[in-house]
């Protein structure tokens, strides 16, 4: 069987949920060449499999003991952390209502027992398709075109995740705000393109600072970055803030329109900040920003930064 997915670079991820073990091993023998088959034998193992491995398919058996297929489907869309996974119902039933509930239930189709082998590799096939070309324009919408970080947008959405979930845990959140410094000059200097080739190349070295799976780098705008640290305090955020300096100035990039090296250099604001019921993300922004102003008004090239109270 040759593979017949498109460009993906992992293989697919499908959870097959039956409550007979013989009805998965069928579709286990159809699918295990060309994907990660996961399997779960009851709703219950379903949740709990699709919450840890967000798979990009399910097949997902309708009769079952205990917790069935469609309330294994209304708890999946519940959840914004799965409700995005396409679902196939495959049932014996043979009832046109039964295919409007689990339609109406948020189900991407519909595939009735017995297996047609045929059948259900189109139909995999299809939606796995589409699954992945989402994914792809996902990740392309959330990614910044010149630079090839996160965007704007996903930074947006970033950094009022990460500040709830902070505040659910009580743990500190972290904000670096870079500005790359002179770089007007720089572009009136080199030419745009330069400039341009100049940001992808600060843009790489910033996101090769940091290392937690959790942590973002992105372009906030024009020249400027931000680096959003969960689960961080004020002095590993400093830490990291000095990292990208001396890594942005080890680049050594001329510029000799700078008054301060002679290379591109960048400024910082840090701020840290453990989220209360009163507080906004934004006065984390604020905070950080005002780190940035007095960074600049300093004399640039350099980390500024703040403890601020959370009480
Ligand atoms: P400072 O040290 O105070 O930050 O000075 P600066 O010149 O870096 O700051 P200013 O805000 O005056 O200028 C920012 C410049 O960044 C102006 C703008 O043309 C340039 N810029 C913004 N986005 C891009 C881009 O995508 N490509 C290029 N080449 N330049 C950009
Ligand atoms: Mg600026
Ligand atoms: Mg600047």
């Amino acid at each position: 069987m040759k593979t017949w997915l498109p460009h993906s670079q992992n293989r697919p991820k499908l959870l097959i949920v039956d409550d007979l073990p013989t009805n998965i091993r069928v579709l286990h023998e159809l699918f295990r060449e060309d994907c990660d088959v996961f399997m779960a034998t009851s709703g219950e193992q379903a949740i709990s499999v699709c919450q840890a491995q967000l798979p990009d398919l399910i097949l997902l058996d309708v009769v079952m003991e205990g917790m069935d297929g469609h309330e294994v489907c209304r708890r999946l869309k519940l959840d914004p952390a799965t409700q995005a996974i396409p679902i196939i119902f495959i049932t014996a039933q043979q009832q046109e209502s039964d295919e409007v509930l689990g339609l109406e239930l948020g189900a991407v189709d519909f595939i009735s027992k017995p297996i047609n082998p045929t059948i259900v590799r189109a139909r995999v096939r299809t939606h796995l398709t589409l699954k992945l070309q989402n994914d792809l324009l996902r990740s392309m919408a959330l990614m910044d075109g010149l630079t090839g970080v996160a965007n704007r947008r996903k930074f947006d959405e970033d950094i009022l995740a990460d500040w709830r979930q902070c505040f659910r845990e009580q743990k500190p959140l972290s904000l670096i705000l870079v500005d790359v410094d002179y770089f007007k000059r720089y572009n009136d200097r080199y030419g745009h393109l330069a400039g341009d080739g100049c940001l992808k190349t600060v843009a790489q070295a910033l996101s090769e600072t940091v290392r937690r799976p959790y942590d973002l780098v992105a372009r906030y705008g024009g020249e400027e970055f931000a680096c959003v640290l969960p689960n961080t305090g004020l002095s590993g955020a400093v830490e990291i803030a000095e990292k990208m300096q001396e890594r942005v100035r080890a680049l050594g990039i001329e510029h000799s329109g700078s008054d301060l090296d002679r290379v591109v250099t960048i400024s910082l604001g840090v701020a840290t900040l453990t989220p209360t019921r009163d507080l906004e993300f934004q006065a984390l922004i604020e905070a950080a920003d005002k780190q940035l102003y007095e960074a600049k008004n300093t004399g640039r090239a350099r980390v500024c930064s703040s403890a601020m109270s959370s009480g």
